[in-house]
């Protein structure tokens, strides 16, 4: 099988994230079976009025309830951000296969810093986990999204 990558996919959605005024996070599900992309989307905490709308928490709703599933077991989730603690144990109980992640964040991240969801006993399942794709774009994205929030 062919390796594809769907950073931008999920770029684009950090992207129009930030011009809705939400942290640029953007996540997709893909079928790596069929590389068809399943569910897309950006950040949504502010306008949804709600802290657990980010991407990655957004993506799985929306496939498993298309679905009628809680769980989503051979989909793939490319993610722009290391996912944060409360997405991590998502990604686990919806059974992902892989991870696909772009900036590490060690402010935020509960896979290789923090809590490390994965390497926890507690973590049922743990996906496959291939941090640092496109990074240099992603962590470009949140730098100056954060910098122009920044007064002066
Ligand atoms: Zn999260």
């Amino acid at each position: 099988m062919r390796f594809t990558s769907y950073m931008d996919i999920a770029l684009e959605e950090a992207r129009a994230a930030a011009a809705r005024g939400e942290t640029p996070v953007g996540a997709v599900l893909v079928d790596p079976a069929t590389g068809s992309v399943i569910a897309r989307a950006g950040n949504r905490t502010r306008e949804l009025s709600d802290p657990t709308a980010h991407a990655e928490i957004l993506v799985l709703r929306e496939a498993c309830a298309a679905r009628g599933s809680e769980r989503l077991p051979g989909l793939d989730l490319w993610v722009t951000l290391e996912p944060c603690p409360m997405c991590a144990a998502a990604i686990s109980f919806a059974r992902i296969a892989r991870l696909y992640y772009g900036a590490h964040d060690p402010k935020s991240g509960g896979v290789e810093q923090g809590p490390r969801v994965f390497s926890h006993p507690q973590a049922h399942h743990v996906p496959d986990v291939y941090p640092g794709l496109e990074e240099a774009a992603c962590s470009a994205l949140l730098r100056e999204f954060f910098a122009g929030l920044r007064p002066g």
